[in-house]
């Protein structure tokens, strides 16, 4: 091959584009591929002659104008064997496959017998026929598969069996050949399966397809010959290391193919490698490989072909590996000052990093899934079936994994949760029960698996196929995907290593937005300070009493009978609670720490079941009948909308007044070992200026007492959550009470879609399929309309309390789309479960850059 050609085209029609240093070839218009060979031929690289064929062209040729076939010809060397490529913008959108050989016909067999030998020769020319007759000529491939013959009788007999199939002779006119190729090539892509699979990855509607025409190296010959890929990183791991595969005698990507038995790159003492076979051509490959990386300025996959030892690069392609190849890559290649930080930065896609923060199924295994629902939690894991929180714990206790299966949880599950390694639900979408307390303890968690049937009482879960699964049955729950499995396929391990960190740590520097994280318990706080969280941004307080013994006197305090029973239950939770505070604040020293005052639905709270009523009439000293009678009354038909949040702190104050001394008094112990400690106090589900002022003054109050009593001062900031569409209509009047507003986003989209958080998983998945909603609103913000009521709330409370800090702490916090919304209102910060707190920091540098 005359590399001198390639500066030399042949034709100059405006259609077919010889690929040149500086040829007008673009990705937009003629593919990325064609865009990636012009790169590999300005750097000098040995690549054969190309031609590119732009998506305009080609879909004329679909349409029946086929551009200059003989001048196309005559831009490679006479007699040459050509291949045709793909080259759509993104290679992800697929395309037809790849025909190699096309030129070869009886007269040319024969002078290409003489240069790399007759049995060479009739296997091109055999393939060539079979891949022409299948995927050109439209043949039944079972006709040419059942061809048994080899060498010249193979050859003979694939040309039979296409005259009688095609009623007409193998073309044997290397123009003809080319431009049915590109025909069907072309033609390929229109199809309406093509046309909706690409749609389907994110291709718009008029995607093009450009096509590469290139000078074939053969692969098959004499000396060595052979075909190949080559990296020099590992694509699983993303370390640096020479991985790929080489096959002899072989062409295309036939070295890649499963079970082919492919050589060793380097010296290897297990077999024959590559270095051996031809060291002057691996040498090369290493050096081009390199030159790539730096002058592309990506790890690339090369592409390479050896005809008698010479060696010639078909092609580069990004590497593409895990999540934690794609970090440690970006990182190393910044390291090296091959691109920049900020460059790193936008290389690594936010949702893959909790990838890296979870194990995950291996992305090679075998999947049987046998159901599907909600990804609520990412990360897989894999553990026997239970369906109660009591069978959990005894489970742990024999130190077995186990998955707790629920129709859904309430907090009487959150043991079971604790000592399950994975979470299954029927019922839920992305903040039901299951789904926050999933994410904040970081168990993978699947929800509204509703296709499965959940037969809890008969201890039987019914895959979506049909299958039983009983207790004490292995299965894997992939919070990531959103799938049940069977049985325990392999998984790979969680990454938190030093590239993980100096990428997190060069988004601190970019990023205009703070990232708190939703922390109810110390183990949360900590994961929040492992992530380099700017503070807790949520501290849901009534989670704090989901552990065991804890619940019973929770729940004893919402039974009291009046204030002095009330007060017998507070007086045991004051020093628990101001247990958990002074822990938190110890473990955050230094940082923010926003408590929300307890805002229990009471449906969460009250027993569900037999044995949990036994036990409150227990410890009530009350018989079973009374308790249930009581639960009844408490009953409430719409209890997200009911006595919740500071309705219960306006009805039933002495519980808010228990919670503000034990913030104070933690306040104070955690100072004399720390740093001084300023707690934010949030008043939850305010939906009236009056509500603030009622709750501020007897806050106050304690505030004085503790003073006072103590004979020591401190600071504290209150605010609001706001969660109702009125409290952000009247902000300017609730920002004049308090000194930040932090939007809860969960309750604020239920209360404007009127939609229910708990029950929405069971249509979500339809109506977004149906394009009713173009997300999860409570998955991804509804920018549109909760969030026109966030600038609402933002510019009155701004008006109402200039200084005023401004946040949002409902689960959107970790989503990369919904962050966007939040900076451009002009936000402080964000605050979302600890896992998720590396998504959004990466999201929003990202977001900056
Ligand atoms: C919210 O409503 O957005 C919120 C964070 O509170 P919760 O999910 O506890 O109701
Ligand atoms: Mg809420």
């Amino acid at each position: 091959m005359d590399d001198a050609a390639l500066q030399n085209p042949g034709i100059e029609d405006r259609d077919v584009t010889p690929i040149t240093p500086t040829a007008p070839v673009q990705s937009p218009t003629h593919g990325g591929r064609a865009k990636c060979l012009q790169r590999l031929v300005r750097l000098d690289l040995p690549v054969p002659r190309t031609v590119a064929l732009s998506f305009e062209t080609v879909r004329g040729i679909a349409h029946g104008k086929m551009p200059d076939i003989h001048a196309l010809l005559e831009s490679f060397n006479p007699g040459a064997v050509l291949c045709v490529r793909p080259s759509s913008e993104d290679p992800d959108w697929g395309g037809p496959g790849a025909i190699l050989n096309v030129g070869l016909n009886d007269e040319r067999l024969a002078r290409l017998a003489r240069s790399i030998g007759a049995e060479a020769a009739t296997q091109l020319y055999t393939r060539f026929v079979h891949a022409y007759a299948v995927e050109v000529a439209r043949l039944d491939p079972d006709v040419f598969a059942d061809i048994d013959a080899e060498g010249a009788a193979g050859l003979a007999a694939a040309l039979a069996a296409y005259e009688e199939e095609a009623e007409e002779p193998f073309p044997q006119d290397p123009a003809v050949q080319l431009s049915e190729v590109l025909r069907s090539m072309a033609r390929a892509w229109e199809g309406t399966t093509a046309r909706l699979l690409r749609q389907a990855k994110g291709a718009p509607a008029d995607a093009g397809l450009g096509l590469v025409v290139q000078e074939m190296a053969l692969g098959l010959g004499v000396g060595e010959c052979g075909s190949g890929v080559l990296q020099l990183v590992n694509p699983a791991t993303g370390l640096p290391q020479i991985t790929g595969r080489y096959l002899s005698q072989s062409q295309g990507r036939e070295a890649l193919e499963k079970g082919a038995a492919s050589l060793y790159l380097e010296r290897d003492p297990r077999g024959p490698s590559l270095e051996e076979l031809a060291p002057e051509a691996f040498s090369e490959i290493l050096t081009h490989a390199a030159r790539m990386r730096r002058r592309l300025r990506a790890e690339m996959q090369v592409e390479f072909t050896i005809e008698n030892g010479r060696l010639f690069i078909l092609d580069g392609v990004m590497v593409t590996g895990s999540s934690r190849a794609a970090v440690r890559i970006a990182v190393r290649l910044a390291g090296d000052g091959i691109i920049t930080r900020q460059e790193a930065l936008m290389r690594v896609e936010p949702r893959a990093l909790s990838e890296l923060l979870h194990r995950q199924v291996d992305p090679e295994a075998l999947r049987d899934t046998i159901g599907r629902g909600v990804a609520a939690s990412p990360g897989a894991a894999t553990g026997r079936i239970v369906f109660t929180a009591a069978e959990a714990q005894a489970s742990a206790a024999r130190d077995e994994p186990c998955v707790l299966v629920r129709r859904e949880t309430s907090p009487e599950d959150v043991r079971g949760m604790h000592a399950a390694v994975a979470v299954l639900t029927e019922r839920g979408g992305m903040t039901s029960h299951a789904a926050v307390i999933g994410r904040g303890l970081g168990l993978p968690c699947v929800v509204g698996a509703g296709r499965m049937a959940f037969h809890l009482r008969r201890g039987e879960l019914r895959a979506e196929d049909g299958r039983v699964f009983r207790a004490g049955d292995t299965i894997t729950v992939d919070g990531t995907q959103g799938a049940v499995l069977a049985g325990a396929p392999p998984t790979v391990e969680a990454m938190l290593d030093d590239s993980f960190r100096t990428l997190m740590a060069w988004a601190d520097a970019e990023r205009d937005i703070g990232v708190r994280a939703n922390a109810d318990t110390p183990a949360d706080a900590q994961t929040a300070r492992n992530f380099m969280a700017g503070g807790i941004g949520l501290c849901r307080t009534e989670h704090m009493f989901f552990e065991p013994g804890r619940l019973t006197v929770m729940r004893e305090m919402i039974f009291a009978d009046g204030p002095e029973d009330r007060r017998d239950a507070l007086r045991q939770l004051l020093p628990m609670q101001r247990a958990d505070f002074t822990e938190l604040f110890g473990i955050m020293t230094g940082l923010p720490v926003c408590i929300r005052l307890f805002d229990p639905p009471l449906h969460e709270v009250l027993p569900v079941d037999r044995a949990g009523v036994r036990d409150l009439a227990e410890s009530l000293g009350l018989p079973i009948s009374e308790v249930s009678r009581r639960i009844e009354s408490m009953g409430e038909y719409n209890p997200m909308l009911g006595m919740r949040g500071v309705r219960l702190g306006v009805t039933v104050p002495e519980i808010y007044d228990m919670q503000a001394r034990a913030i104070f008094e933690a306040t104070l112990e955690a100072r004399r070992d720390g740093a001084p400690v300023v707690p934010e106090i949030m008043i939850p589900l305010v939906s009236t200026p009056r509500e603030v002022e009622h709750v501020r003054t007897r806050i106050d109050a304690v505030a004085a007492a503790v003073r006072a009593e103590r004979g020591r001062d401190f600071d504290y900031k209150l605010g609001v959550m706001v969660e109702t569409p009125r409290a952000c209509l009247l902000a300017e009047e609730v920002a004049r009470h308090v000194q930040f507003l932090s939007f809860g986003t969960n309750d604020l989209t239920q209360m404007t879609y009127g939609l229910s958080r708990d029950d929405a998983g069971r249509f979500m998945s339809e109506y977004v399929a149906l394009g009713m909603f173009e997300e999860d609103p409570f998955h991804v913000l509804d920018a549109e309309g909760v969030g026109e009521l966030l600038r609402i709330g933002v510019e009155r409370g701004r008006r109402g309390h200039p200084g005023l800090s401004l946040s949002l702490c409902g689960e959107h916090g970790g989503n990369p789309a919904s962050i966007d919304v939040c900076r451009a209102i002009g936000l402080d910060y964000v605050s979302c479960s600890p896992f998720r707190v590396p998504v959004a920091q990466l999201a929003a540098a990202q977001l900056a850059i």
